[in-house]
């Protein structure tokens, strides 16, 4: 680190807004600001991609990449932040105004997509030989409003202003060949930091563009919109995250993404061999390993076959040699129709050749299995091929060296269910890495106050590089250390009310217990669950005045998907409660219901340091893994949840007394259903038939949408689909029973903290370092390569 910001930052201020700086508005602060930090790491940067090029790699491919905000991330991990304040206040302005000036680069859905980010962070941390690959979509995630409690969802240009963290790599862009098109694939690469390292980590971003500028033909014969609607069709490749793949041409979209960036990757990766180790590439995957993060890069496993077999002249065999020992894939569900599937005529139409790769693949498939005596009907259900249909996980089983699921629990349920077949044949491919979030922007960068305590009672800053260096700290602690945690989470939460009054103009107490569910709206994570308790509680209020109830907030912050009508059903739902409940002059007194709009990684960042209690109430075996439960745990929340995902883990490291662990669980729901009969809760359990006959009686409105009565027959009528699917109603009486008690036992501050430091300081092992160190000598067998 060569430059001072204090004196480049007035400079790179002027430069883009092209005035003084003490002239500039914040957002020009932030551009000039965050292009001082491009320009500080620029050489090492280049120094680390060279090192790297040179040896062993592994090339992180994900559809997603929920980066989040990353000024103020670079700013930590470089150790700059006070210079930052400096430099910035030198022409009167406030360095946590100009960080709320950036936009968040949501380029990923939730949990998965995060998992990325959070593991590119800890490749750069750990000096890991290691690059991401994805699409630069032009729009990510919607944006999610409010308009009388329904989401509506709003496009996100989130780099239209300029984004001084990705830089255009025109000299490295790629051609991507389909049969009715031919697109320029240009880089977009993103510096990733690492914390206390000179190493600086690369997430390239491809976009695609028409090879020709404009057809000045088409636009001079007077086609103007032949030449138009060209440049648009190729636009569209990296226009939206996702686009909907509810008609045929939605599919075929997604699909052209899907192999657009493989592609485009592929072709870098073996050039860089080529380059660095001759034209030899059957010593390809000794140099190289490729994890695919979940089935969307899969295309990548027939599009190498086709660079090795078609460019580099290797014979079926060889090819086929290279792509098994290169490929590794993670599995992130365990419902397998999540699973994706192609057409085949989609592949026929866009690239016969890849279409014809996977037929061979497919066809030796079956003749190997056929010779390990596998019968017909195994092998009609494991092929890469059936009815017209390619199926993107077998291809990935098939292809592997590795195999992995995301939590302990998760990979026994893939082992024995979802990928069965496949463990049989190879076990030896299986292996679990239970996700981990990075503790550099979860802890030190989103909880100062923690940070700065958790600097004092260790020592020193090791913590933020190794986080298991905490577990020492356990019990050896003064006691006044959990006063000091009961004020810092009290700072953070009167902060955070701060936040909720200006962005959701809801007044919240931060006395009350701050109780939190946020991620992504699914039946399977049952917001609808948590909603039915506070529902029931206003009741047993209503009907008991003197009833003593602690003070609380419940906080949610989900997106649903926007075809999926149910979800969104309950997101309507939990905002009646809230207006219900907000509005009651006597419950207002002691609970309120916020619900946070566009829930994103930086809303997430000013939630979880606040947050008292951690819902992680998914149906046991639904969760893969969960990774806010992880983030809570580190910033001295206690779990409330099932055995599910890695709750199990987080059970495990904390013990029984300093979790609130309930429900069903895995092994026991699939006879506990034989009999299960939800109606019978609705009439027998205490509460329940009150809560759901307000869904229709006129207490809460859905605004005529019919969505409440929808939610009420998804619970109860068995002609409907089978009647509640994710068990909510079954889990109800133990969900609340603990919920209560765990509600009573945060009024002894002392004990609640002191529950609260054993997560904070047994949280090691859900640090993506760690997950990341088990990847690298495990799977990818790549060793850390500082720059010196
Ligand atoms: C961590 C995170 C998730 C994942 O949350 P889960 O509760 O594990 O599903 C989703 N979205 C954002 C923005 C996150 O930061």
């Amino acid at each position: 680190m060569t430059q001072n910001l204090v004196t480049s930052v007035p400079a790179q201020v002027r430069a883009v807004s092209g005035r003084p700086a003490d002239a500039a508005t914040p957002m020009e602060v932030w551009q000039g600001l965050s292009a001082a930090v491009v320009d500080a790491i620029a050489d090492d940067w280049y120094a680390t991609q060279q090192k790297y090029r040179a040896g062993r790699m592994e090339h992180y491919l994900s559809a997603e990449f929920l980066m989040g905000r990353a000024l103020l991330n670079n700013l930590t991990n470089l150790g700059l932040v006070d210079q930052a304040r400096e430099a910035v206040g030198a022409f009167g302005q406030d360095l946590s105004q100009v960080l709320e000036q950036e936009p968040d680069a949501a380029l990923g859905n939730g949990g998965l997509g995060r998992l990325a980010a959070c593991f590119l962070d800890s490749c750069a941390t750990l000096d890991l030989p290691v690059w991401g690959f994805g699409i630069l979509y032009r729009y990510g995630l919607f944006k999610q409003l409010f308009e009388d409690g329904f989401q509506t969802e709003h496009p996100d240009p989130w780099m239209e202003d300029g984004y001084p963290f990705v830089i255009r790599r025109e000299e490295a862009q790629r051609l991507v060949r389909y049969q009715d098109m031919t697109v320029r694939a240009i880089p977009y690469d993103m510096p990733v930091t690492g914390y206390g390292t000179r190493n600086v980590g690369t997430l390239r971003l491809w976009k695609a563009e028409p090879v020709e500028e404009f057809d000045y033909e088409a636009f001079n014969s007077q086609r103007f919109t032949d030449a138009i609607v060209e440049r648009e069709h190729i636009a569209d490749i990296s226009r939206v995250l996702y686009p909907n793949d509810t008609t045929y041409e939605g599919k075929v979209l997604r699909v052209r993404q899907q192999y657009f960036f493989c592609s485009a990757s592929l072709q870098q990766i073996v050039d860089n061999y080529v380059d660095q180790h001759g034209e030899d590439l059957t010593g390809f995957a000794d140099y190289n390993s490729i994890q695919l993060n979940d089935t969307h890069p899969v295309l990548a496993i027939p599009e190498l076959m086709r660079q090795l077999m078609d460019v580099h002249h290797l014979s079926w065999e060889q090819a086929w040699d290279v792509v098994t020992r290169t490929f590794a894939y993670t599995n992130h569900t365990v419902l397998a129709e999540a699973l994706e599937t192609w057409e085949m005529s989609i592949f026929d139409r866009l690239f016969p050749r890849i279409a014809e790769i996977v037929r061979e693949i497919d066809r030796r498939f079956r003749l190997e299995m056929a010779s390990r005596g596998l019968d017909q009907g195994r092998i009609d259900y494991m092929a890469p091929l059936a009815g017209g249909s390619v199926r993107m996980a077998w291809i990935a089983c098939y292809a592997s060296y590795s195999i992995n699921g995301v939590a302990a629990l998760h990979t026994e349920i893939i082992k024995r269910e979802t990928l069965g077949e496949w463990h049989d044949i190879w076990p030896e491919r299986f292996n679990n890495k239970t996700n981990g979030v990075t503790p550099r922007r979860w802890l030190r960068q989103c909880n100062p106050r923690l940070a700065d305590l958790l600097d004092e009672v260790t020592g020193s800053d090791a913590w933020v590089k190794d986080l298991t260096v905490l577990a020492d700290y356990t019990d050896a602690v003064d006691e006044s250390v959990y006063d000091r945690l009961g004020e810092v989470k009290q700072a953070n939460k009167a902060d955070f009310a701060a936040w909720v009054a200006s962005r959701e103009g809801v007044e919240i107490d931060p006395e009350a217990i701050f109780d939190v569910q946020i991620k992504r709206l699914h039946e399977y994570k049952r917001q609808l669950l948590n909603a039915i308790y506070i529902l029931d509680l206003y009741f047993r209020m209503k009907q008991d005045p003197g009833l003593e109830v602690p003070k609380r907030v419940f906080i949610f912050g989900a997106k649903a998907a926007p075809g999926y009508i149910r979800a969104k059903g309950v997101i309507k739902l939990v905002n009646a409660v809230a207006e219900l409940v907000n509005n009651d002059p006597v419950v207002s007194q002691t609970l309120k219901v916020v619900f946070i709009h566009n829930y994103n990684v930086s809303p997430a960042e000013h939630i979880i340091p606040a947050a008292d209690v951690s819902e992680q109430i998914s149906t046991a075996g639904k969760e893969a893994s969960g990774t806010s439960n992880m983030k809570f745990m580190m910033n001295g929340a206690l779990t409330l949840g099932t055995l599910d995902g890695a709750n199990v883990e987080i059970l495990e490291a904390v013990g029984e007394d300093n979790a609130y662990i309930f429900g069903a669980t895995e092994d026991e729901l699939p006879a506990l259903r034989q009999t299960y009969d939800p109606v019978w809760h609705y009439e027998n359990v205490p509460g329940l038939k009150r809560v759901l006959d307000a869904f229709t009686d006129g207490t809460l409105d859905d605004n005529g949408s019919g969505w409440f009565a929808d939610l009420r027959r998804s619970l109860l009528e068995p002609s409907y689909e089978p009647a509640d699917v994710y068990y909510v109603l079954g889990d109800f009486a133990a969900y609340r029973e603990k919920k209560d008690a765990m509600a009573a036992d945060h009024a002894d501050q002392r004990a609640w903290q002191r529950r609260a430091w054993v997560n904070i300081t047994r949280s090691g092992r859900f640090s993506s370092d760690r997950t990341i160190q088990d990847y690298a000598r495990e799977v990818w067998k790549i060793e850390p390569t500082p720059v010196d």
